[in-house]
């Protein structure tokens, strides 16, 4: 086993390259060999230690899935093995198994459902469009800034599920198990201590899984 990881930012729309630099910046604060990839083909899902799926439009993303039918295979076989995942924004909703929009209600859409929560999509409503604010967050020291930009929210959470972080009264960070969603975007702060914490995850799967 090579004990570098390899990490993919899934690259079918939304804020891939600023996952790729933020990434690449805590594998190097963690001192970690590791190389960070965009990837979108079902081989180079499989290949990988660790994904992240980037804020942008849940919508299309969901639709950019659903066209690839390979693509869809191979998220879930690696799902089904415990790969680490971190949804941002529009990522933790495709993640997510139930979602309804605050401002134009329910919408069809492809959600992977792995990650046992309900979400309100554009939560803030359209004057608190976007925003920055200071969180805390479990699992991080001192505060962090979040960047929220048409977020969501998370609505109600399965037994499984661990509440990370609120605002305002809402959720805006949960952790099942390998799988972490955000409200916010981490890629976006200049603080990396979200793709920190997911790079640990992803650090103790790779190691577990080489002992089995
Ligand atoms: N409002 C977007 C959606 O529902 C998410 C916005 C974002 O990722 N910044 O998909």
């Amino acid at each position: 086993m090579s004990n570098e990881l390899l990490i993919g930012v899934l690259g079918l729309q939304g804020d891939i390259e600023e996952n790729i630099k933020a990434t690449t910046e805590a594998l190097r604060e963690m001192n970690l060999k590791g190389k960070v990839i965009s990837v979108r083909y079902p081989e180079e899902i499989m290949k990988i230690d660790g994904l992240i799926i980037p804020g942008g439009e849940s919508t299309v993303m969901g639709l950019l899935i659903s066209l690839k039918d390979e693509l869809l295979h191979a998220i879930t076989r690696m799902i089904q093995r415990g790969l680490p995942i971190m949804g941002a924004c529009a990522g933790m909703i495709v993640l997510a198994k139930k979602s309804y929009d605050k401002v134009i209600g329910d919408k069809k859409q492809l959600l992977l459902g792995i990650l046992d929560i309900e979400i309100e999509r554009n939560s803030f409503g359209r004057q608190h469009d976007s925003f920055e604010s200071d969180l805390e967050i479990s699992g991080i020291n001192d505060s962090y800034k979040g960047i929220f930009i048409r977020a969501p929210s998370v609505i109600s959470v399965g037994p499984n599920v661990q509440i990370l972080s609120k605002f305002g009264g809402k959720i805006v960070a949960v952790r099942q198990e390998n799988i972490i969603g955000t409200s916010f975007h981490p890629e976006l702060s200049g603080d990396y201590r979200m793709h920190r914490l997911f790079i640990e995850l992803v650090t103790n799967w790779k190691k577990e899984s080489f002992q089995q």
